[in-house]
């Protein structure tokens, strides 16, 4: 395309809430074969709310309550956020922790008079030889079902809590997704989350393709496979876990209202949460192309 073209295109994507950063994105567009998206906050609100929070070992839980605050106000996860709000809500109020880490794709740890304390997913209480008992296991199983996201709070020992957030499709999704795969395009899902969860969301979606309990740098390494299969690869994320993926693609697509770091990596940014955004860059980008105007 000419540089007028560009320029033109560039123009009619900021019309569309599509900022193109990097007009030679705009050029490589209309050869996508495969869209991968991230779940949480670009498939989803990215809004999640707390919908159970099962106590373990009642009936006094404040202190637990304060401590899982304090550690989760320590935290970025948009999960973290949902547990503060609720726990807010019922009037929970911190206590001191030390040593706070954020273990990507795990959750977090932190220290409470020098016991550990730990929320995260069952692979972070694996890590830890933290075991989950049966009966919590099938509680968690059920809620999963029902596209929830459960994650755990535990200290050294054992489970102290069960939490269930759900995070719900944006109404306009499915409809993207659709718009997608009738252009031809493969549409994949990555996820932090647990199979469960993932693939009642894909399925709302109307994903077939999907993986579950992607570790950030995984997700960089299976859009290297699409590639490496001949897609040209778009990835739309809007974590600072799905920079390195969003570095990884031919198309690298962030959501305005994600973190820093995936707009700054990003070559195109969405100022809308509606997902239909990523075909119209695609149509976009024929169109300039081919000259049309
Ligand atoms: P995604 O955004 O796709 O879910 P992440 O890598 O950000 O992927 O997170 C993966 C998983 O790690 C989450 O689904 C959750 O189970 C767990 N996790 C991450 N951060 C936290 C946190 N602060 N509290 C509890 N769980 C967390
Ligand atoms: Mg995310």
């Amino acid at each position: 395309a000419t540089p007028t073209a560009l320029m033109v295109g560039v123009g009619k994507g900021a019309e569309n809430n599509i900022l193109i950063r990097d007009a030679e994105s705009l050029e490589r567009a209309h050869q996508v074969t495969a869209v991968v998206l991230d779940k949480t906050g670009t498939l989803t609100e990215g809004k999640p709310r707390v919908t159970d929070l099962l106590w373990q070992h009642g009936p006094d839980n404040t202190l637990a309550a304060s401590v899982l605050y304090s550690l989760e106000t320590s935290s970025e996860h948009p999960l973290a956020a949902a547990v503060v709000r609720h726990l807010k809500d019922a009037g929970t109020q911190g206590v001191p922790l030390q040593h706070f880490e954020a273990l990507p794709g795990r959750g977090v740890v932190a220290t409470h008079q020098t016991i550990p304390y730990y929320a995260g997913n069952t692979r972070l209480l694996t890590e830890h030889q933290i075991v989950i008992p049966p009966t919590l296991q099938a509680q968690a199983e059920q809620l999963q079902e029902q596209a929830r996201t459960v994650i755990y709070f535990a200290d050294a020992q054992r489970v102290l809590a069960l939490i269930a957030i759900a995070d719900t499709l944006k109404p306009t999704s499915r409809a993207a997704v659709e718009a997608l795969q009738e252009k031809g395009i493969a549409v994949y899902m990555l996820t932090g989350d647990n199979p469960q969860t993932a693939r009642a969301i894909a399925r709302q979606a109307g994903i077939a393709h999907y993986e579950a309990e992607v570790m950030p740098d995984q997700k960089a390494a299976y859009i290297e496979k699409l590639q490496a299969q001949g897609h040209v690869v778009a990835m739309a994320g809007d974590g600072i876990n799905d920079s390195q993926a969003l570095a990884q693609a031919d198309v690298s697509i962030a959501m305005g209202k994600g973190s820093d770091i995936a707009m700054d990596v990003a070559k195109m940014t969405l100022i809308t949460s509606d997902l239909q955004a990523i075909p119209k860059a695609l149509t976009l980008s024929t169109q300039t192309v081919q000259g049309i105007r």
